[in-house]
């Protein structure tokens, strides 16, 4: 199977990152072993990208199959790498592959660290953007929203939340609850096309008055900055439902309020003010406290990476090496590194996400890819070829085999995808059928290979 000169890689992980490391390297001829948590590939495009994108979906979707469709990769979806999962990186490592490039995604979440932040109604925004993109393990359980919801954070997330509240959901309110004021949103003008019709804007109007003077002691008009986030809300997509959007603004949320059945009932609110930072603004406490009713909230807040998976961790981040090589890209950048021992882990490489917690779109991720793809590379040409796939995939088989894995390939993706095209009505917001459990599609996938 394997040419001369070519390598055998393990990837981890099949979102838009990994997806892209391994057509660079397929196409120059290694032989690339694909292991995926999800039974699907695709990632956050599959599993976190709003399902109406159906363009943006749909043409990734269909690049990743041609990648598939290569004889020398390799696919193997419904396995997790991590401490206690189907492999540990230890035994990945061992497998006899040239190099392991990790493209695993952000997983982990960040600690929100508020007082009764566990309560009923409180969630993390990539559990809420799973449930409807009905990842297994959170599209087949309930998310009870309530009539008001409360989403933490003024960025792209926050809007797909609101998307779907607002045309799916058809709650009664949402509010965006922002740290700093409208000039220091973060969402793409073009996002907010799906909700903009709902927006409040006689209430917008007044939140924004209300915190005037403290726009003025940063040199932010209140008037110019309404008209800046007003004149946003243009050629919007039409209201479906009678839900009012808006926002609160230079407000922190520092407890969640519950009612005796742990349930939110409200958040305790600290108004802030802003202050210079650079040619930014921070957002800064006045330890002036309101209680802000609402049934539920949501941090959209940006995410971690995974500290369970077992690569070396700091701060919300794997570590990678501090020292430079001078190439371009920086090989550094890429490699995973054990500030225990000081040592990179040789062959240890991490791309996407992964390497940079919750940056960017998929033509971020993607181009991240193609630079760790560059990096392997060149640790590749300074290496002899080791025992070939077939030695690998042998090894790899038998692991998963004794374990009691249940790893998906090509064939039985194909098999699930058409089994999905062959129900006639989409899910929820998606305007596809997609099963909502691992057992179902295992199932299913196990019952035509039988
Ligand atoms: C809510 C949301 C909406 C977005 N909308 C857009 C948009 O509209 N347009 C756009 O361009 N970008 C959008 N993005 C950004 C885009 O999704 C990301 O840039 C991109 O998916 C990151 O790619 P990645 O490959 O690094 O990670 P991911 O896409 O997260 O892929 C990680 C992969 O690793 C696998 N994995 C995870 N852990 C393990 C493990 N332990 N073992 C084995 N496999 C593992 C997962 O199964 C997954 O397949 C959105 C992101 C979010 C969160």
């Amino acid at each position: 199977m394997s040419t001369i000169n070519s390598h055998v890689i393990l990837l981890v992980g099949a979102g838009p990152a990994g997806m892209a490391v391994a057509s660079t390297l397929a196409k120059a001829g290694h032989e690339i072993i694909i292991l995926n948590r999800d039974i699907k590939f695709g990632g956050l495009a599959e599993y976190g990208i709003f399902p109406a994108k159906l363009k943006l979906r749909g043409g990734l979707k269909k690049q990743y199959w041609e990648l598939l469709k290569r004889p020398n990769v390799h696919y193997f979806g419904n396995v997790s790498i991590g401490n206690g999962k189907d492999l540990t990186v230890d035994e990945i490592r061992n497998l006899g592959a040239s190099a392991v490039v990790f493209s695993i995604g952000a997983q982990g979440t960040k600690a929100i660290g508020v007082e009764g932040d566990s309560a009923k109604g409180v969630f993390h925004a990539k559990d809420v953007v799973y449930h409807f993109n009905r990842l297994p393990g959170f599209g087949d359980r309930p998310f009870e929203m309530g009539k008001h919801v409360a989403i933490i954070g003024a960025g792209d997330v926050m809007v797909d939340i609101s998307h779907w509240l607002v045309r799916y959901k058809k709650i009664e309110r949402v509010t965006a609850v922002v740290r700093r004021g409208p000039a220091e949103r973060k969402y793409n003008p073009k996002e907010i096309r799906m909700v903009c019709a709902n927006m409040d804007v006689a209430g917008i109007t007044t939140e924004v008055a209300r915190i005037k003077d403290r726009l003025a002691a940063v040199g932010q008009n209140a008037d110019e900055v309404l008209k800046g986030l007003t004149g946003e809300f243009t050629k919007c997509e039409p209201a479906v439902s009678d839900t009012k959007m808006g926002f609160k603004f230079l407000a922190s949320p520092k407890r969640i309020l519950v009612d005796s059945h742990n349930h939110v009932r409200g958040l305790e609110m600290e108004e802030n003010k802003l202050e210079p930072k650079g040619n930014d603004t921070a957002a800064v406490g006045l330890k002036q406290f309101y209680e802000f009713p609402c049934d539920s909230v949501v941090f959209a807040v940006g995410d971690k990476v995974d500290e369970t998976v077992g690569l070396p961790y700091k701060n919300g981040i794997f570590v990678t090496n501090p020292t430079k090589t001078g190439n371009d890209p920086d090989d550094s950048l890429f490699q995973a590194y054990d500030e225990t021992t000081g040592k990179i882990l040789d062959g240890v490489f991490l791309a996407g996400w992964a390497r940079k917690a919750s940056e960017g779109l998929v033509g971020v991720a993607k181009r991240d890819g193609d630079w760790c793809a560059e990096v392997v590379s060149r640790y590749l040409a300074a290496k002899q070829p080791g025992t070939g796939s077939k030695a690998v995939l042998d090894t790899l088989k038998t692991m998963l085999n004794n374990r009691k894995s249940h790893p998906v390939d090509v064939k039985g993706l194909r098999a699930l995808e058409a089994a999905e095209k062959s129900h006639k009505n989409g899910t929820d917001c998606i305007g596809e059928f997609k099963y909502a459990s691992n057992q179902e599609m295992i199932g299913l996938i196990e019952r035509r290979n039988a």
